[in-house]
């Protein structure tokens, strides 16, 4: 028997993700509310649902992928009650730990199946198929959800109970962000000194400053040519989402009282500068803030 899946939230990786299902024989139904994105999953294979509660009228599996926890919170309400019992829902959304644990209390109360289910890996990672997801549920859900997890993804994870699936996203991405303005504090500090980029990558890069943020993502063109700073800053993963997740990182530190004054600058730092107009760039042009605040510096230090 073919196992039918909803799949709702078409959008930058949901269409991708979904579109990979298809192509690996399953049977996809899908919906969103935005008429292109609907548009494109049609030509990808996926049937089209008039609704998101006739979408997952006789689904086995219902997966979502929504901008935010509210979204999640509403769309299940929704569609909760119309589901056939013992569906399994995959929410891969990056919401609020605490959401994502109502999202599962309210699957389970309603007769569900549930997991969190968040990636890593951007819309190349969601087009490839070579995403990582964090899972948090039970191990019998988490075993249910890993072959439709490893069709889209290439690394799966079982991290713990319900949330800690989004648990592991907030942290892991508290570490890029912070990492990613200390990569860049370190460069500009170099420029300064007469460092040049080249000269400090080098080193950097083979010492223990090594970390994604200067290897693979570097903020200054040239060590890297991949890296979207070669690019004028296009993401990549974009200061919008960086700036999203690390308000979802600060809830949770502020919920547990964690004393973590590196993650909460980074919040700070990113949400100053996606609301200063750089939110569809790519994370790593925060390097352009630091040497503009130093830049202010340096003229105040010549006076
Ligand atoms: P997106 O805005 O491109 O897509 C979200 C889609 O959800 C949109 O097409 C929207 O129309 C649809 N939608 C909203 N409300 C709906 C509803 N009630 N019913 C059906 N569809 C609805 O966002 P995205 O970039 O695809 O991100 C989705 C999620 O993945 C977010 O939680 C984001 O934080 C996370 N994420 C994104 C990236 C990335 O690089 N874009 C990386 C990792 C995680």
């Amino acid at each position: 028997m073919t196992t039918k899946v909803a799949f709702l939230g078409l959008g930058h990786m949901g269409g991708p993700m979904a579109a990979n299902l298809v192509a690996a024989g399953l049977d996809v139904t899908g919906f969103d509310l935005v008429p292109a994105a609907l548009e494109q999953a049609r030509t990808d294979g996926l049937s089209i649902a008039d609704s998101a509660v006739s979408a997952v009228d006789g689904a086995d599996v219902v997966i979502t992928m929504l901008p935010n926890g509210k979204l999640v919170l509403g769309v299940y309400d929704e569609i909760l009650p119309a589901a056939q019992p013992g569906t399994l829902f995959i929410d891969s959304s990056t919401i609020d730990v605490a959401d994502a644990q109502e999202a599962h209390r309210r699957a389970v109360e309603a007769g569900h199946r549930v997991v969190d289910a968040p990636v890593s890996g951007g819309v190349v990672g969601a087009t490839a198929g070579t995403l990582a997801f964090m899972v948090g549920g039970t191990t019998e859900d988490f075993d249910a959800a890993k072959p439709l997890l490893d069709v889209m993804g290439r690394k799966v994870v079982h991290c713990g109970d319900s949330g800690v699936g989004q648990a592991a996203k907030l942290c892991n991405n508290m570490i890029l962000g912070v990492s990613m303005i200390a990569v860049s504090e370190a460069f500009v500090l170099g420029e300064k000194l007469g460092l040049s980029n080249q000269a400090l990558f080098d080193v950097a890069s083979n010492a223990s400053g090594q970390c994604w943020a200067l290897t693979t993502n570097c903020p200054v063109p040239g060590p890297v040519p991949t890296s979207p700073a070669n690019n004028d800053y296009q993401p990549g993963f974009a200061v919008a989402l960086m700036d999203k997740d690390l308000g979802l990182a600060t809830n949770a530190l502020r919920a547990n009282g964690v004393d973590a004054e590196l993650g909460l600058r980074a919040a700070e730092l990113y949400g100053r500068f996606n609301e200063a107009g750089s939110g569809g760039r790519d994370f790593s042009a925060i390097i352009e803030d630091v040497r503009e605040r130093s830049a202010k510096n340096s003229s105040e230090v010549d006076q």
